[in-house]
This record gives C-alpha cells, structure tokens and sequence, in this order.
C-alpha cells in the first residue's frame, strides 16, 4: 500500500492555506493527509461589509498561483482592484518630475501591475477550495507544544488533542511558536516606525494608480480600492502615529493631505484604522528535520514594497513543488536534504528583499542635500535605463512566480 505523509500546517494565513491548497491539488495529493491548524476563528467574508482594513496589492505571479488552486476568480470577480500604473517619488520632489519613478502596465504589455485585494477575501477564497478538498481544517485551535519524537514531531493541541506529522510546516507568522519552539534563531531589526494605515477619500480620481511618496519619517503608501478610496500605508515616527490614530476625522485628512502633498488633491478619512509595529526579520534556518518555516514565520520586511505576502505566496510555491518532486523519487518528504532544496531557493531571494527595503527606507531617510541630489540623479538615470527598469518590473511582477 502506498505510503501516507501527515503534514501538518501551523497557520492558516495566506501563506499557510496556499500551501496547504497547493498540496491537496499536487499530483500526488493521495499520498498525504493535511490538516491545517490556527489559534484564531475562521475567518469569513462578506461582501456586504465595508472594504477591510488590511489589504495587499497581489504581484502578477501570486494572483497566478492563487488561480492555480482554483481561489483567484473568486477574488477578482468579488472585490479587487487592479492597478496599471506605479509611481514612486522622492518627498522633496515634485510627483509629476523627471526624477519619479514611472511604471505602467502598457510598457510591459501587461494589462494590470498587480491587484489591491483584502487579505480576509483571499483567505476566505482559499479556504472555500479547501472545504471541497480531503484537508481538515481546525480553528480555534491554538497548538500547546511541538515535540521532537523518533520519527515524527508530535503536535500538541491545547484542546489535549495531538496530531504525529512526518512535516510540521510553520506558517504561524511573524512571531512563529513553532519557529520558537523549534529553537530556530532569529535575527530581529525594529525599524523606527510604525504602519499606521486607513483608508481615504481622495479628491481626485485615484486612477488605477499605486504611489509611494518617500518622506524622511518614512514612505507614504497609497493603494487604489476598486470604490474610489485609497489604502494608505503610512511609516513614520511611533509618535505621528499615534497622533495619527488620535486624531479627529478633519484634522486626519488634513494631516494625509499634507503628507501626501496633495498629489490627489485634498484627503478625507473614510474608513478604520490601524497600526503595525515594522521590524525586519530573518530566521536563521528555514528547515530542520520534518520542520519547515514559511511565509512571515521565516522573514518579515518592511511593507514599502508591498512584497510581504507575495514573498510567502512564492515560499509556499516552492515548498509544495519541493514535496511533490520528493514523493514522486521516492524520498521521505520531511526529511532534510529534501527541505534542504526548497531553503537553498528561497532564503537568498528573501535575503535580497530584506536588505533592499532596509537600505531604501535608510537610503531615503537622509536629510543631507549631497544624498539627495545623488538619489534623485540615481532615479533619473533608472527611468532611462531599460535593462534596468525591465528587471525590476519582472521582480514585481513575478514576486509570487515559483
Ligand atoms: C501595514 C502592512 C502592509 C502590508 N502590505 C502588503 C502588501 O501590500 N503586499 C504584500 O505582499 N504584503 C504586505 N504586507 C505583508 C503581509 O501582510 C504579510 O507578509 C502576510 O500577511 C504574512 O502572511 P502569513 O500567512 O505568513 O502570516 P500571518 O498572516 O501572520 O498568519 C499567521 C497565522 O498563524 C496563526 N497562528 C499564530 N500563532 C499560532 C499558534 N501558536 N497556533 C496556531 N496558529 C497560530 C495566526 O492566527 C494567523 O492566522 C503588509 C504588512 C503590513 C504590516
């Protein structure tokens, strides 16, 4: 009889369901029994609720992948926002300059960059292909212990359930329990900023267009709903955004209004807000022997690019692919030379984006006029570099690509 793999998947964020959806659609699906595990409720959509306060913006490759298990075309059919142009911009400069940074969709022959979609809508499509597929699913669940037994970790339930997994895959976020739990270590960089996030009301049509204004406190993001408004991912000093969450409707719009430089004209509050501690996080090893860290649980990144779930979206890509080749050679799929191939894909590529954001959040922190002159020079002559250009686009757009 054929060998069965339980595979047990801590975390049933984004990453943790595409990987667990991945898996059940693999060729060799009949060889494993999945069960995915989260400390919180299920999460449930509704498309009657206003627009949530988190969302992505889903990289070209992503929204492939999540077409793959079948979970896309519920996401794009029911609310999303696809956006066709890019432009990025130093705070001391004017939006519309030669020195902004310009990407449109028609330069690359693409229809859209990417989509602005609610990460509750994306979790909520997968797991509506996961309730048709022989995977069981248990929220409310948080896990009590990992153990490392002879052959198998033992997962530990705080109901006093427990489950043997021949691979435990950690998808259990920024402050992993397995991660943790395993030992494995981590190297942690607060940032000196805080995400404060809402969304607004632009004066001026937002036209499918994803900007990000560079301010020495940190970037301003603002992504474009599909009903007009805009997302805004503002890092700045812990203090602002606290005064931000503080403040009156008028005097927040006035204060966005201001930080945006008016670049969509006046800006009014409409909608929830939020914080979010930024740090920038590595773990020291993404696998160990029937272990395996995915997603935030592995790296998180500054949010300025926008990159974090689709990094986790490309893990889980990998991860799967990995597993699926180990079955069909015949190799135990928890075992460390085989997890070993899907770290040596993945945690180099995390590195690179990890340090990227660092350096351009740095980069653009610098009040000198001398560094600002050569950032500036350095943005012109990108926008008139096409081999440039191109590659970062591909970047961008195949973030999730596997
Ligand atoms: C302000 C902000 C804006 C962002 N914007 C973007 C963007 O535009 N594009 C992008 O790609 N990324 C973005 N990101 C990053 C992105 O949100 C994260 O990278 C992504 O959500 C991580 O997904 P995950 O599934 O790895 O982890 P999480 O979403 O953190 O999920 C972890 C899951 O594990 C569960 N869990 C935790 N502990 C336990 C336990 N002990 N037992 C059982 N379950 C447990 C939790 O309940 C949770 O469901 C942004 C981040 C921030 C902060």
């Amino acid at each position: 009889m054929k060998r069965r793999y339980n595979i047990v998947v801590v975390g049933g964020g984004m990453t943790g369901l595409t990987v667990a959806a991945l898996l059940a659609n693999s060729r060799h699906a009949d060889a494993l029994r999945l069960t995915v595990v989260d400390a919180a409720p299920r999460p449930r959509f509704d498309s009657d609720d206003d627009i949530a306060l988190r969302v992505s913006a889903i990289a070209t490759g992503s929204a492939d992948m999540l077409d793959s298990i079948g979970a896309w075309e519920t996401v794009v059919s029911t609310r999303a926002c696809p956006y066709e142009h890019m432009r990025v911009w130093d705070g001391e400069d004017d939006p519309e300059g030669p020195s902004t940074l310009r990407f449109d969709a028609d330069e690359f022959a693409v229809p859209q960059l990417g989509f602005i979609v609610e990460n509750l809508l994306v979790r909520d499509a997968i797991l509506k292909v996961l309730d048709r597929m022989d995977v069981s699913l248990r929220f409310d669940t948080p896990i009590a212990a990992i153990d490392n037994a002879v052959d198998t970790y033992r997962v530990l339930l705080e109901d006093g359930r427990e489950i043997d997994a021949d691979l435990v895959i950690g998808a259990d976020g920024a402050r992993s329990f397995v991660r943790e739990s395993a030992g494995i270590d981590v190297s942690r960089r607060p940032y000196a900023q805080t995400a404060f996030v809402t969304h607004l009301r632009p004066q001026e049509s937002h036209g499918a267009t994803a900007r990000q204004r560079f301010l020495a406190d940190g970037p301003l993001g603002m992504l474009p709903l599909e009903d007009g408004r805009i997302s805004v991912v503002w890092s700045t000093t812990h203090e602002t955004a606290r005064q931000a969450m503080a403040a009156s409707d008028a005097e927040l719009g006035s204060m966005l209004t201001e930080a945006s430089d008016q670049v969509l004209g006046e800006l009014a509050a409409a909608g929830p807000r939020g914080t979010f501690p930024l740090c920038a996080q590595h773990a020291g090893n993404y696998v160990l022997p029937r272990l395996a860290l995915i997603g935030d649980a592995a790296h998180a990144v500054h949010p300025l690019a926008g990159q974090g779930a689709n990094l986790g979206l490309a893990d889980a890509g990998t991860l799967s692919t990995v597993i699926e080749e180990a079955i069909t050679r015949g190799e135990h799929p928890g075992d460390r030379p085989v997890l070993r191939r899907y770290e040596r894909a993945r945690k180099g590529a995390n590195a690179t984006m990890l340090h990227l954001m660092t350096g351009l959040n740095q980069l653009f922190a610098v009040g000198s006029p001398t560094i600002g002159e050569l950032r500036r020079a350095g943005m012109r002559l990108f926008n008139v570099s096409g081999p440039l250009r191109e590659r970062a686009v591909k970047v961008a757009l195949g973030a999730g690509r596997h």
